[in-house]
C-alpha cells in the first residue's frame, strides 16, 4: 500500500468545524487505499498567542521553555484531529515528535531535524491506524528536551516524515489552491502552476513567494519528495487539482520561464567615489559578512576620473540601518566619499529552468521594461533566474509586463 503524508497548516484546523472537515479529506485517501500520516499545525493564531505569553512571563526567556510552552499548540490539534477521525470511524492515534522520535539539533527555537525513525508509525499502519502527528516539534535527545523548528515549521515537519517514511508524496493543504506564475493580487491573470521544478520552487520562495517554508523545500529537493500543494477548503468529496513540486524530469513541457517573484524586503546602499585599488571590496564587504548581513545585489563603475569607482549592493531591509552604520565605522579604511542608501526600492525575479537552455532571455526583459520608463539599478543573474531592482512604484508595472512578455498571462 503507498504511503501518504498530508499535512493542514493553521487556518485548515482553526476550529472543530475545520478540523472535521480535515478528517473528511484524511478518509477519502485512506478508503482509496493509502497508509496516511497527517502533520497538523496549531490552530491559526495559536502559535502568536504563546509567543506572546512567554514574553510576558520573561522578557529574557529561556529557548528551552519557550519551546515547551509553543510546541503545545500542535498537540492539541494532535489530539483532536485523532478524536475527529475516530468520530468519522477512521482508527487514527495522535503522535507527539519526541514519542515518534522526530531527533532534532538543540538549537532551541530553530531547531534542525537531524533523522526521524520511521518504525513506530509503520508499526502504527500495519494496524491501520493513521498516525496524526504534531508538526513543528521534535526532541532533542541526549538532553530529553522538546525543541521546536521555527516559525512555519510544520512544512518541514511533513517533508522530513514523507522523507523518513519514503512516502509516496507529501500533500501540503493550505488556504491556496497551489503555486501560481506570480502572486494573483497584483496580475489577476496569474495561473496555477500544474508543476513546478524543485530548484524553481526554492528560488520562487526565496523570492517572496510564500506558499512553503524555504526550509522544507531545500529538504523536498535533497530527499526527492513529490510535494502537492492543494487547498484544503475544497469539498473534501471532489477536490480540485494543485501544484505539483517534483525532479524536473516529469516536467514534459517546459516553458522558458515558470514565474515572475518580487520582494521588497531589499534596500540599497551606493557607496561614491571609492578608491579604484586591490582590497577595497574586502574592506567593504568583510565588515557586512562578519555581522551576518547577506549582500545581494553589487554593481561597480568606474567613474570619469578612473582613480575612483562608485560601488551599489543591496542588503535585506532589515539589516540596512546597521550595515550603514558598519560602513560608517569603516569609513576610514574603505575611504570612500559619501554613502547614499535607498529602502523604496524593490527586486522583481524571473525563474525558470528554461534559462539554462536559451539565450538572450533577460535581454528581453530589460527591453520590455525600458519601453514602460521603468529604471534598473541594479541586476543580478544566476542558472535559472535574473532579478532587476527597481524603484517601488513600479512594482505592478514589473510584474504584470514581465509576465506578459514571458507567455505567462492566462488566456
Ligand atoms: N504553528 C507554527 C507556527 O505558527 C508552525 C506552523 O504553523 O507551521 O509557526
Ligand atoms: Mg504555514
Amino acid at each position: 500500500m503507498a504511503r501518504l503524508v498530508m499535512k493542514f497548516g493553521g487556518t485548515s484546523v482553526a476550529n472543530i468545524e475545520r478540523i472535521r472537515n480535515v478528517a473528511r479529506h484524511v478518509k477519502r485517501e485512506v478508503d482509496a487505499g493509502h497508509h496516511v500520516a497527517v502533520v497538523v499545525s496549531a490552530m491559526s493564531g495559536k502559535t502568536n498567542e504563546l509567543v506572546g505569553w512567554c514574553k510576558e512571563a520573561s522578557p529574557l526567556y529561556d529557548n528551552r521553555e519557550y519551546d515547551t510552552v509553543v510546541a503545545s499548540g500542535e498537540q492539541v490539534t494532535s489530539g483532536l484531529l485523532a478524536l475527529a477521525l475516530q468520530e468519522i470511524g477512521v482508527p487514527a492515534r495522535s503522535w507527539q515528535g519526541w514519542q515518534i522520535p522526530i531527533r532534532t539539533s538543540d538549537a532551541h527555537g530553530s531547531a534542525r531535524i537531524t533523522g526521524i525513525d520511521g518504525s513506530n508509525l509503520m508499526d502504527g499502519f500495519a494496524k491501520g491506524e493513521v498516525a496524526v502527528i504534531s508538526g513543528f516539534q521534535g526532541v532533542h535527545e541526549e538532553t530529553g528536551r522538546i525543541a521546536t523548528l521555527g516559525r512555519g515549521g510544520s512544512d518541514t515537519s511533513a517533508v522530513a516524515v514523507a522523507a523518513g517514511i519514503d512516502a509516496e508524496r507529501c500533500d501540503i493543504y493550505t488556504d491556496v489552491d497551489g503555486v501560481y506564475t506570480t502572486d494573483p493580487r497584483i496580475v489577476p491573470k496569474a495561473q496555477r502552476l500544474e508543476k513546478v521544478a524543485f530548484e524553481e520552487m526554492l528560488e520562487m520562495a526565496s523570492l517572496g513567494a510564500k506558499v512553503l517554508q524555504v526550509r522544507s523545500v531545500e529538504l523536498a529537493m535533497v530527499h526527492k519528495v513529490r510535494t502537492y500543494v492543494r487547498s484544503s477548503f475544497d469539498d473534501p468529496a471532489d477536490p480540485r487539482p494543485g501544484t505539483l513540486i517534483c525532479d524536473e524530469d516529469e516536467i514534459v513541457e517546459q516553458q522558458i520561464i515558470t514565474g515572475i517573484a518580487y520582494s521588497k524586503d531589499e534596500a540599497q546602499i551606493t557607496l561614491r567615489r571609492v578608491a579604484d585599488k586591490p582590497g577595497v571590496a574586502a574592506a567593504i564587504f568583510m565588515p557586512l559578512a562578519d555581522a551576518n548581513i547577506n549582500v545581494d545585489m553589487i554593481i561597480q563603475v568606474v567613474s570619469d576620473d578612473s582613480t575612483t569607482t562608485d560601488i551599489t549592493f543591496t542588503v535585506p531591509t532589515a539589516d540596512f540601518e546597521r550595515a550603514k552604520v558598519l560602513l560608517e565605522e569603516a569609513r576610514d579604511k574603505i575611504g570612500f566619499g559619501a554613502l547614499q542608501g535607498a529602502t523604496d526600492v524593490v527586486k522583481v525575479s524571473a525563474i525558470g529552468i528554461g534559462m539554462r537552455s536559451h539565450a538572450g532571455v533577460a535581454a528581453k526583459a530589460f527591453k520590455a521594461l525600458s519601453e514602460k520608463g521603468i529604471n534598473i539599478r541594479a541586476i543580478t543573474t544566476s542558472e535559472i533566474k535574473f532579478s532587476v531592482l527597481i524603484d517601488a512604484v513600479y512594482t505592478e508595472l514589473a510584474v504584470r509586463t514581465l509576465h506578459s512578455l514571458y507567455g505567462l498571462d492566462k488566456a
